[in-house]
């Protein structure tokens, strides 16, 4: 799976940076990319990434509106979800049927139904919208999506308004088949290779009797992703982040205003690296970056402050994909 920010700013959208969207292609494991939030201008930035990547002549799958199964939002603040009227009329306008689910936090139902209503807007795909509901004890997390490969849980964060991280596990996968070992014993009757991996036990007509645990290999650990919605520091981000491979974590600011992220219920570099330390996680991509560090220097400051209390963090940029 990989991960591509296609905006990285705090607030409101400049030349560097669009306002928050990412998208996490699961191409390889599911044939679905799923969109987390949706600030303004998302679909040109989609439409950015494509030219940029074909330019590269970058082999991964394009990112198109008809391959998004899911659209995760955080919270409803205009800079992570004013792209998604947009980017949803123009997913039905070409022609897209694949259904869409959509979850956020409460209120988003009535905002999306308002805005295509008023406007005379038609989906032409089946579009649902699952309205988040927090745990009666909110220092656990919650169910949001589950099935066979994948389970997304989530919990609730400080911020102004009501805003979510998400946690996107990917199962443990049956372990490989060991092939070699069957045909040493001269089994390659396809059908018992099936059962073997459907954890069946096989009794060969010479009344051999073969475990499924003596021919797979050991299971293969899944990823797990974190994905954050506003906030400043909290109990809850440690507890949500905990042992991830990756997390995607706000600082807006630089550990020098502390007292404004506060004021603003953000988080400054310091904040998020103690977090992403504090939950054990392997690594830290920190986005929603103020306008005020558009100099190359400025975010040098900001990875190194990071970095000085937890060593794997980096900094994001638009239309910068990442292999998790
Ligand atoms: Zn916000």
């Amino acid at each position: 799976m990989n991960i591509t920010f296609l905006g990285t700013g705090a607030g409101k959208p400049s030349l560097q940076r669009n306002v928050t969207s990412n998208v996490l292609d699961l191409t390889q494991e599911r044939q679905e990319m799923w969109l987390f939030d949706c600030g303004e201008a998302t679909s040109h930035q989609i439409q950015r990434l494509q030219r940029k990547e074909s330019k590269e002549q970058c082999e991964l799958p394009n990112i198109t509106l008809q391959k998004i199964s899911k659209i995760f939002i955080t919270h409803l603040h205009g800079d992570h979800i004013f792209g998604l009227f947009g980017l949803l009329t123009s997913r039905s306008m070409s022609g897209c049927k694949k259904p869409l689910t959509l979850y956020g936090p409460k209120g988003i139902e009535k905002i999306l139904t308002t805005v295509i209503e008023i406007t005379e807007s038609f989906m032409m795909f089946p579009l649902e919208i699952i309205e988040l509901e927090a745990n009666s004890d909110p220092s656990i997390p919650f169910l949001v999506f589950e099935d066979e490969t994948f389970k997304v849980t989530a919990i609730e964060l400080q911020h102004r308004v009501q805003s979510f991280a998400y946690r996107i596990e990917e199962k443990e996968s049956i372990g490989k088949l060991d092939v070699q070992a069957l045909l040493q014993i001269g089994v390659q009757d396809h059908t018992i290779y099936q059962q073997l991996k459907d954890q069946q036990t096989v009794t060969l007509e010479n009344g051999q009797i073969l475990k499924p645990q003596d021919y797979l290999k050991a299971p293969q650990k899944g990823k797990t992703v974190v994905i954050f919605g506003d906030t400043y520091p909290c109990t809850n981000a440690v507890t949500i982040a905990q042992n991830a491979d990756f997390i995607l974590h706000e600082a807006t600011y630089s550990q020098e205003f502390e007292v404004l992220a506060l004021e603003r219920a953000h988080s400054t570099t310091a904040q998020t690296a103690t977090t992403a330390k504090n939950a054990n996680a392997k690594k830290l991509y920190f986005t929603h970056i103020s306008a005020r560090y558009h100099h190359p220097e400025d975010q040098k400051q900001l990875v190194n402050e990071c970095r000085a209390i937890f060593p794997e963090s980096y900094i994001t940029q638009d239309l910068l994909r990442i292999e998790i």
